[in-house]
């Protein structure tokens, strides 16, 4: 079996760009795999801890030579001779050299990146794809299938310009279209909506996902926008697609209250509830992600009961990818789906048991992108090899996005070539 030879990590820029890092790791064989991490701009407050030097001269404050240097010499000695296929031995130890409760001595996002690398490595040793590697090893799926993507297609609060309140306007495509055509609805789509924002007048340029940040009134707006782009295309609302957002609440809640441009008075959480029901039932809004500040459990609770049996209710700050957050939002029923960010929680194998969990209670799973992404297109086959039910990628836009549809386009005519393969094999057996 091909054992581990060296780790080295360093410091990259993400697609914000601001620092991140990228590992390499290379095998006794001669293999190398090559990895990286993103980071978040939105981040929950229970998340991992993510090492930044916090040296003002330097990065912003923002560097990670720190959390480099972690791998290089505290980690990398200590891996030289494991076998990569041992994930959850290696993690296990990751997180005992760590030995705090939120990785803040060798941060997280260290800590992620020499996880992913084993993980590649794993499936190198084996000789087969990433994705084919994590299917057959975590055993959480049936079968290999694309995910259905969730389009962001337009950015405002933290990701934004400063001019919409809710973080992601996305578009969902029906579950039954194929990968192929949602990628093409979803180009179309998103091309048309910057022809109807041109021809508004309102700004198109992009926010830190892709998504284009206009200048409208409101946020039910971008609904109203959205609809006429649809009505200019070959599809259907409410047949071809749906809406979905990611209101990342925390960033607009203060003091019990939440403010949004869409009116005067800041809504209750009540009122709040009331405003996702309209928008659901006026714009077929099927997909809320973070809908109240993580505290407002009760609303959580609340929500979900009212809206949950037709609506997707996500948990991403509220969950941060973690055992103890997901155990408790489904005995008290806060949401019904998991967003899933391997750097909220910081190793793979730690990852697999959130979805692991989810699955059990029967929520769907979204493999989810960082705000701050590199081109390493991992989460492309991380998503399909544990089976989720969505992706969310970012539009097709920007390449740090377009390298996971990319990825996922190999994918797909991978599995297709050999279902194809399988297909004819009995009929050639005959001949
Ligand atoms: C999100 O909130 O789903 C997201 C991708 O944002 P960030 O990476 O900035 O936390
Ligand atoms: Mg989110």
């Amino acid at each position: 079996m091909p054992n581990i030879q060296g780790v080295y990590a360093r410091e990259i820029l993400d697609s914000r760009g601001l620092p991140t890092i990228e590992c390499t790791l290379w095998l006794d064989t001669g293999g190398i795999v090559l990895t990286s991490v993103p980071a978040g701009t939105s981040v929950g407050k229970y998340e991992a801890h993510e090492l930044r030097d916090k040296d003002p001269n330097r990065m912003i404050g923002m560097g990670v030579l720190q959390a480099v240097n972690n791998i290089n010499t505290i980690i990398a000695p200590q891996l030289v001779g494991k076998d990569p296929t041992q994930q959850a031995e290696i993690d296990q130890l990751l997180i005992a050299l760590d030995g705090t409760p939120d990785k803040s001595k060798l941060g997280a996002n260290a800590i992620l990146a020499v996880s992913q690398a084993v993980c590649k490595a794993g499936a190198l040793t084996n000789n087969v794809a990433l994705y084919y590697y994590i299917f057959n090893k975590f055993q959480l799926a049936q079968e290999l299938i694309i995910p259905t993507n969730i389009f962001t297609v337009i950015n405002g609060g933290e990701h934004g310009a400063d001019n919409l309140d809710l973080q992601e306007f996305q578009l969902l495509p029906a579950s039954h279209i194929s990968f192929p055509d949602s990628l093409s609805m979803a180009v179309t789509l998103y091309q048309k909506l910057e022809e109807v924002l041109i021809l508004k007048g309102a700004i198109h340029s992009v926010g830190l996902v892709g998504g284009f940040t206009p200048n409208l009134y409101s946020n039910s707006d971008v609904f109203d926008i959205l609809v006429e782009t649809i009505k200019s295309s070959q599809y259907t609302l409410a047949q071809d697609l749906f809406f979905g957002i990611d209101a990342a609440a925390d960033e607009f809640h203060s003091a019990g209250k939440y403010t949004l441009r869409d009116r005067s008075q800041p809504y209750s959480s009540n009122e709040l509830i009331e405003y996702y029901r309209k928008i659901r039932s006026l714009y077929n809004v099927f997909y809320v992600e973070d809908p109240f500040s993580d505290d407002d459990l009760g609303a959580w609770a609340t929500i979900t009961e009212y809206l949950g049996d037709t609506t997707k209710i996500v948990g991403d700050s509220l969950l941060v990818t973690s055992q103890e957050k997901v155990k408790e939002a489904i005995e008290k029923k806060y949401c019904n789906t998991l967003l899933v960010k391997p750097n909220q929680v910081g190793t793979i194998t730690e990852t697999i048991a959130v979805i692991s969990l989810a699955r059990q209670a029967g929520w769907s799973i979204v493999v989810s992108h960082r705000s701050g992404e590199t081109n390493d297109d991992f989460i492309a086959d991380f998503a399909v090899g544990v089976g989720a039910e969505y992706t969310k990628f970012g539009p097709p836009n920007r390449g740090e996005r377009t390298a996971k549809y990319n990825r996922l386009s190999q994918i797909h005519q991978e599995i297709e070539m050999s279902r194809q393969q399988q297909a004819a094999a009995p009929q050639q057996a005959q001949s």
